[in-house]
């Protein structure tokens, strides 16, 4: 089957996150060119040696990058928690249990109005380079609010996650076990046939470390693949019990001590660190530069929700990596890129190479190191998902 060929020259700077292509770990490349045949990434280099192509988008010498991968989302719910992000800015302290306030809304919002909102946060999401968002449940705590958020947000994304394990449901206030037994059971089996991933909340006031290797051991036997929220608001088990279930990612990473570094940096989970929850809760930045000279593999992430971090923006997100949390504006993008790919294992997504994905970024700026240097400012060109112009 023929399909259209686009030739998108005149890259002033391209990130291809092959080493193998260009210069250091972002496989810099000056003066390039990108062949998309399809969905597909067919041919990457210098633009003098471009092959033909139906099509031909010129890009002005702007940076050209992977699209944000945004391993870590929660966009299924309904209403709104302007009124507590006012009062926290006001003085109060953030707990876990603010969650149980978008419960009862999502509980009592239509498919329709749930899906409206999830289309919305999507459409926002690729509209500022995001090209492949994850997807979380856990603002129903009901088999059956579960299962639909997780058969919504599958209409979206193929990365979806089943996050039962939120916090305890309100009906379930005096039961705790009888809830972890209801998310290992009953929820689980409803939900499983819609999610790729099992999540859960490892925090003083959500699940302890022996409840949340229940949650995880259930997951995996149903055949997902465990993430954690992982030693967010306080030092605890979630990070050890990520690296020893062989989970994808360890999300949060806030408060780590030596021996959490080390395994993390001695396994295959990936260091997601999410820096609008802290921003947006006033809270102290989890150290990038102390994960990746230990050797950890570190992602960055939005986040994205009503209650502790409700940005979509992963170039706000790279910002403040750069600005806070000790990273280099390369480290960050490809934090942010590759990175993201890897806390979903993807393959496909996160890189500019000959078979990959063409979920592409175009900069209205010469080069990848102006998503840290102008913050705030909105910086998306043009976007393609797999190979289609979305922006
Ligand atoms: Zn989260």
């Amino acid at each position: 089957m023929s399909t259209t060929t686009t030739l998108i020259t005149g890259i002033g700077s391209l990130v291809t996150n092959d080493p193998g292509q260009g210069a250091g770990p972002l496989g810099l490349l000056t003066d390039a060119a990108v062949v998309v045949d399809g969905g597909t990434v067919a041919w990457v280099g210098p633009a003098a040696d471009a092959p033909a192509a139906d099509e031909r988008f010129d890009a002005g010498g702007r940076a050209l990058l992977p699209g944000f991968v945004d391993s870590h989302a929660h966009l299924v719910f309904a209403g709104d928690r302007t009124a507590e992000f006012n009062a926290r800015m006001s003085g109060q302290a953030y707990s876990a249990g603010g969650i149980r306030t978008t419960v009862a809304a999502t509980r009592a919002a239509s498919d329709a109005e749930l899906e409206a909102n999830l289309a919305r946060f999507v459409r926002e999401a690729v509209r500022q380079g995001t090209t492949t968002i994850e997807c979380k449940s856990g603002y129903g705590l009901t088999v059956e609010d579960e299962a639909r958020a997780l058969r919504i947000a599958a209409g979206y994304t193929p990365e979806t996650t089943y996050l039962g394990a939120h916090v305890v449901a309100p009906e379930y206030a005096e039961d705790p076990a009888g809830y972890v037994e209801l998310v290992t059971g009953e929820m689980l089996d409803a939900c499983a046939p819609h999610a790729r991933w099992v999540d859960v909340f490892c925090e003083k006031g959500a699940f302890d470390g022996e409840q949340a290797r229940a949650v995880l051991m259930a997951g995996i036997e149903k055949g997902l693949t465990p993430r954690v929220h992982a030693n967010q608001l306080t030092y605890g088990p979630g990070v050890q019990l990520a690296v020893e279930l062989g989970a994808a990612s360890a999300d949060h990473c806030t408060h780590l001590t030596d021996e959490d570094v080390a395994a993390l940096a001695g396994s295959a989970t990936v260091a997601t660190l999410l820096p609008g929850a802290e921003f947006s809760t006033r809270a102290e930045y989890p150290s990038g530069r102390r994960l990746l000279d230990a050797g950890a593999v570190v992602a960055l992430s939005t986040d994205c929700n009503p209650g502790s971090s409700f940005t979509s923006s992963m170039a706000f997100c790279v910002a403040v990596a750069v600005r806070e949390m000790g990273m280099t504006p390369d480290e960050a993008v490809w934090a942010a890129t590759a990175g993201g790919a890897r806390a979903l294992r993807r393959g496909d997504v996160g890189t500019v190479a000959v078979g990959s994905r063409a979920d592409l970024l175009l900069l209205d700026a010469p080069s990848h190191v102006h998503l840290a240097y102008r913050p705030g400012v909105p910086l998306t060109a043009a976007v393609w998902r797999a190979g289609v112009r979305e922006v």
